[in-house]
């Protein structure tokens, strides 16, 4: 086993949780005060480079395929033909990549409020720009929150909420009257999902309050996803997805088994798996 009191460590302590996640680093490439957060980036020893948003690991090279692929084909394969997506935050640029993988996606818009995390990624982690030229895509710094409140009534397909954890500027994305505005820009088989924390720390807390107010925001199904992510805490994660009318369970799984692009983590089978809900997410979701 290797040790070393010489080397530097990154570490996130999960206060109230009494945890901490830790990464050897091995030189800090960047760091600045954007108008919204503080914004880090550094080399680490085995997870490649990694992005800190006020001090909370926003991806690494290693595995943040997990996350942006789960964030992104499960909602494009449950809509019955996804051509209007939406993200809201994002700014790495990692779920706009996997959406416009999907042929049929006529074109994706990008809003996140701090243009400086789109800048760090295109700087410290190409490969997750690489679609940020295509031409369906559109990037904007905003606030997400008024640009779908503005937006037109009925004209997205999907909406995905790629958003930091629910405080500052991404309070009130986890928040009814911003469901309510997501509904109505949404077509009545549109499918909404966002990141909705860990299952084992925040089921009964931050999910179950997410299926509630999305439930009086008028989305009919809701359902979480649960994946792996080793960075984030407690190393699983999960998105939740609503739909105003269509479902959210069932899938175009023969267009999933056939998909024309290539994954590293989502396929078919792992669609269906994260559709099955364990045991004690019954009880705190009462499903
Ligand atoms: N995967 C990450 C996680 O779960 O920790 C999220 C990554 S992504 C970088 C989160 C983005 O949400 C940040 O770039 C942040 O600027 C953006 N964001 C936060 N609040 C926002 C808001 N109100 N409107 C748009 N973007 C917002």
């Amino acid at each position: 086993m290797m040790k070393s009191s010489q080397e530097n460590w990154f570490t996130e302590v999960f206060g109230n949780e009494g945890t901490a996640f830790g990464l050897a680093v091995t030189e800090k490439l960047h760091q600045e005060q954007t108008r919204y957060q503080y914004l880090e980036v550094y080399q680490t020893r085995t997870f490649g480079k990694l992005m800190v948003l006020d001090g909370c690991v926003m991806l690494t090279e290693r595995d943040n395929f997990l996350y942006h692929e789960m964030m992104s084909h499960p909602a494009l394969f449950t809509h019955p033909e996804p051509r209007r997506v939406a993200i809201i935050g994002g700014g790495d640029c990692g779920t706009l990549r996997e959406v416009l993988k999907h042929p049929g996606v006529e074109k994706c818009t990008q809003i996140d409020i701090d243009e400086r995390v789109t800048w760090a990624s295109e700087k410290w982690f190409p490969e997750l720009c690489d679609a940020n030229h295509d031409p369906r895509a559109e990037l904007l710094f905003d606030d997400g929150i008024a640009w779908v409140r503005n937006a037109a009534p009925g004209s997205l397909d999907v909406i995905i909420i790629d958003s930091t954890d629910p405080v500052g500027p991404a309070e009130g994305l986890f928040a009814v009257d911003f469901y309510k505005d997501c509904r109505k820009a949404l077509k009545p088989e549109g499918i909404l999902v966002q990141q909705s924390e860990s299952p084992l720390l925040h089921a009964d807390t931050i999910i179950k309050k997410i299926h509630q107010d999305m439930k009086a925001a008028g989305f009919q199904q809701c359902h979480t996803l649960p994946f792996p992510q080793p960075v984030y805490p407690t190393g699983w994660w999960s998105c939740t997805m609503a739909s105003p009318q269509g479902s959210v369970t069932r899938f175009r799984d023969d267009d999933s088994a056939a998909k024309s692009f290539a994954t590293r983590y989502y396929n078919v089978d792992i669609h269906r798996g994260a559709l099955a809900v364990p045991e004690f997410m019954k009880v705190a979701l009462g499903k």
